[in-house]
């Protein structure tokens, strides 16, 4: 269990129950994104047109869902969800295709993971709204067409280059959520601290923030930790000391990272002389998944400019080793 994985925790599930804006308005951060998207949607009700199929990309937590469901509410239509890897077969594609009504937004999370037969369905059904079902085997095999409703595909990704091309170039609508500042995040963290009926002093919500790696789940989810610890000390307001104890019982350190990002961080330091070393070597040597690596704890080291990537590989920078207070090897590189 991560305290500062931007991933879906089993615990988050309840504090984001009442969590989620509903409105662009009320979704904070993300200024270019939510400018570009107004446009589009104010464009498409004009037109009285479902939107163009949208492709939200970007790390865990930083909202793909959330801004999903909203442009549902602010077409006016209907929400559905579902992912790729729940997608199994073409007939369950077909299905959820099928029931929905004209205009809906059907929400595909990971939809890098569709499998390949699913996504080749879906490429008609994106572009001109019908389905070509093969309904039997052998000889007796026919080919049958189904019209759809039109509708608004909005997929989510980590890494839109994880997307074959045939399926990302169906979508009118790329957009690039990013890690939050520390201004926008202290607004999530005040609006937060609102809805759970608390309050938090600016400065334990700059703490906060700035702890968060610039993702709302994640502040969220400490959020909520701080609150308790809060409560039982009879706090009335959220303070920067009692942040700060919690932060560190919680193993976050001053910028965000935790023993993971230690391991990985030091890995490449005391066991690679600072790198360069592969993303495999790496991921041999900490024991985690290459993927989840690249997806989940290296764009942030990336974005804080604790690790360069080369084309020989990982590189620890000096802003890495002076973390440590470690000294950089008189041969290294960066
Ligand atoms: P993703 O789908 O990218 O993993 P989510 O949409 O599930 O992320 O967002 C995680 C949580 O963070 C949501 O429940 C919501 O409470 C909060 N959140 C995300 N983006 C924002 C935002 N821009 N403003 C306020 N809260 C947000």
């Amino acid at each position: 269990e991560r305290m500062i994985t931007g991933e879906l925790q089993e615990e988050d599930t309840s504090i984001e129950l009442n969590l989620r804006p509903t409105t662009l308005k009320q979704y904070i951060g993300q200024h270019k994104v939510k400018e570009n998207l107004s446009i589009f949607i104010q464009a498409a009700k004009m037109r009285e047109e479902p939107l163009d199929h949208v492709l939200l990309y970007g790390p865990p937590g930083l909202g793909k869902t959330t801004l999903a469901a909203i442009i549902a509410n602010e077409m006016g239509v209907q929400f559905r969800s579902t992912s790729g890897p729940a997608i199994e077969r073409a007939g369950d594609l077909a299905a959820i295709l099928s029931s929905l009504e004209p205009g809906d937004v059907l929400f595909i999370d990971e939809i890098h993971r569709l499998p390949r037969s699913v996504e080749e369905v879906l490429y008609p059904a994106m572009e001109d709204f019908f389905l070509d079902i093969v309904i039997g085997t052998g000889p007796s095999a026919r080919s049958v067409r189904i019209d759809l409703p039109p509708f608004t595909l909005v997929g989510a990704t980590t890494r839109a280059g994880l997307l074959s091309a045939p399926l990302r170039d169906r979508f009118g609508i790329l957009s690039r959520l990013e890690y939050y500042d520390a201004r926008d995040l202290c607004s999530i963290i005040e609006r937060t601290a609102d809805i759970f009926n608390t309050s938090i002093s600016q400065e334990a919500a700059v703490e906060v923030a700035r702890r968060s790696r610039g993702t709302p789940r994640v502040a969220n989810r400490l959020l909520k930790r701080i609150r308790d610890i809060s409560q039982v000390k009879g706090e009335s307001e959220i303070s920067l000391a009692t942040s700060g104890e919690a932060l560190q019982m919680l193993q976050v350190d001053k910028v965000g990272l935790d023993h993971i990002d230690h391991k990985l961080l030091k890995g490449i330091i005391e066991s690679f002389q600072g790198g360069p070393v592969g993303l495999d070597t790496i991921a041999a040597t900490i024991g985690e998944e290459s993927q989840t690596i690249e997806d989940v704890y290296e764009p942030y080291l990336l974005q804080i400019g604790f690790i360069q990537r080369t084309p020989r590989g990982r590189v620890a920078t000096f802003q890495a080793y002076e973390h440590f207070g470690l000294k950089v090897a008189d041969d290294h590189e960066s």
